[in-house]
């Protein structure tokens, strides 16, 4: 029996009383639970799962116990993973605080500010954006606009956000700010916190062509941020941002792995039917089924290796964004298939046939993988500089 045995049986116990029976199996985007000052949940027990899964820390399972966290090994926290996809538990928490604010907070925040922001993020009550990207500023995010005026105790911020993706539904923003606009582009940005609710924040939803957008434009007119929320050293938060964005793009880069929903040999043979062997019957489609499926399980592998290499801090900087490059265009691919194996209902927009278009409407979902955190082209040039050392043009 390995180590981890009694773990394992403990966890399967408790999943077993603690996982209500409504948040296992599918969940559809916009059931998806958020936490926050203002949550909504699909049932209740999906706020109990939230709740139940926040007080165990493990909607945060590696983080230190004294922050809320679950005080997992990485071994453990394997474990506790297979355990909820084996009963197919709903995430319990979707969460930017745990996803990339958190990571961010442990490397670079003060004690006091471990101590105020973490536990809060770990239950789920406290929901977060993001506000980097601006008008001027996307692949090249260091040309930042958003100025933030020293007047003493405080800042004083002005300028305008974009793409923040779930602005107008967060109670709190983590945003890159220019607190020297004399140093070189790098060295004058600062990382802050800030209340969504402070006077001078505005937020605007932007549509896009899934019929669903998460974005938001979001404007700051003389908003007032404390000093104590200041994320590391006063102009170097390009450092704190890189951190963050590494842990970003490691988990848009899970999604290639994840798939989620029916596996699409199974929806393939559903809507085109099996040969006299079982098999599907269309030899193109199920060539390229087998192909992505076999990247997929490979690409599984090398997740695990690299969470391996992190843990051990034996990972090079940018490995995360070869996962971000090929997790994202694996998922790009997975959902091409999706469309292709579900032939013309597919392309149907709105009905309760089609769940109201859930296939079209996710391939284009797709379409921002390649984009957000950091587009491909971006990924391929620090793949190419840093990890393979080619030379530059
Ligand atoms: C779904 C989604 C969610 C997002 N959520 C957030 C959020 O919450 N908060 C936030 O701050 N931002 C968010 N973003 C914004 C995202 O970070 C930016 O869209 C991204 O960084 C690209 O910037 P851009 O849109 O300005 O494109 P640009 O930088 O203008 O790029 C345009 C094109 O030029 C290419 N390009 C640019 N520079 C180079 C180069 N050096 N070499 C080769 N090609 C290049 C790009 O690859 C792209 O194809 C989100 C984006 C998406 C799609």
């Amino acid at each position: 029996m390995s180590d981890l045995e009694p773990f394992r049986a403990e966890t399967r116990a408790w999943l077993a009383d603690n996982c209500p029976a409504e948040c296992r199996g599918p969940l559809a985007d916009d059931e998806m639970i958020w936490g926050g000052r203002n949550p909504t949940f699909k049932t209740p027990e999906h706020k109990l799962w939230m709740e139940r899964m926040g007080a165990r820390g493990w909607t945060a399972p590696e983080w230190p116990k004294e922050y809320g966290g679950g005080g997992l090994s990485r071994e453990e926290a394997k474990v506790l993973a297979s355990e909820l996809r084996r009963i197919k538990a709903q995430p319990a928490l979707n969460s930017f605080g745990v996803w990339m604010l958190g990571p961010a907070l442990l490397a670079f925040g003060t004690e006091e500010q471990k101590q105020r922001f973490l536990p809060e993020i770990v239950r789920g009550e406290v929901r977060w954006c993001q506000g980097y990207s601006e008008p001027g500023a996307g692949s090249d995010l260091a040309a930042i606009q958003t100025r933030a005026e020293d007047r003493g105790d405080h800042w004083i911020v002005n300028g305008q956000k974009i793409w923040t993706s779930y602005a107008d539904k967060a109670d709190w923003i983590f945003c890159l700010v220019r607190t020297d606009p004399e140093a070189p582009k790098h060295l004058g940005i600062s990382f802050v916190l800030f209340d969504m609710r402070t006077p001078g924040v505005t937020t605007r939803p932007i549509t896009l062509i899934s019929g669903k957008s998460p974005f938001c434009e979001t404007f700051f007119d003389d908003v007032r941020v404390e000093k104590e929320n200041l994320v590391g050293t006063l102009n170097r938060g390009w450092d704190v941002a890189k951190h963050l964005l590494a842990h970003e793009r490691t988990m848009i880069g899970a999604m290639g792995e994840v798939g989620g929903g029916r596996p699409v040999g199974q929806v393939a043979l559903d809507a085109i039917g099996a040969d006299d062997d079982g098999r599907l019957d269309e030899p193109m489609l199920r060539a390229r089924i087998a192909e992505m499926e076999i990247d997929a399980a490979a690409f599984r592998l090398a997740m695990e290796r690299v969470g391996d290499q992190v843990k051990a801090k034996q990972a090079h900087p940018a490995i995360a964004s070869m996962l971000k490059y090929y997790g994202s265009e694996l998922n790009k691919r997975r959902h091409e298939l999706l469309m292709a194996a579900g032939g013309a209902d597919a392309l149907e927009w709105e009905g309760e046939r089609s769940h109201d278009g859930k296939t079209a409407r996710d391939w284009l979902r797709t379409k921002a993988n390649s984009i957000e955190g950091g587009t491909s082209e971006v990924q391929l040039n620090i793949i190419a500089k840093h990890l393979l050392q080619l030379p530059g043009a």
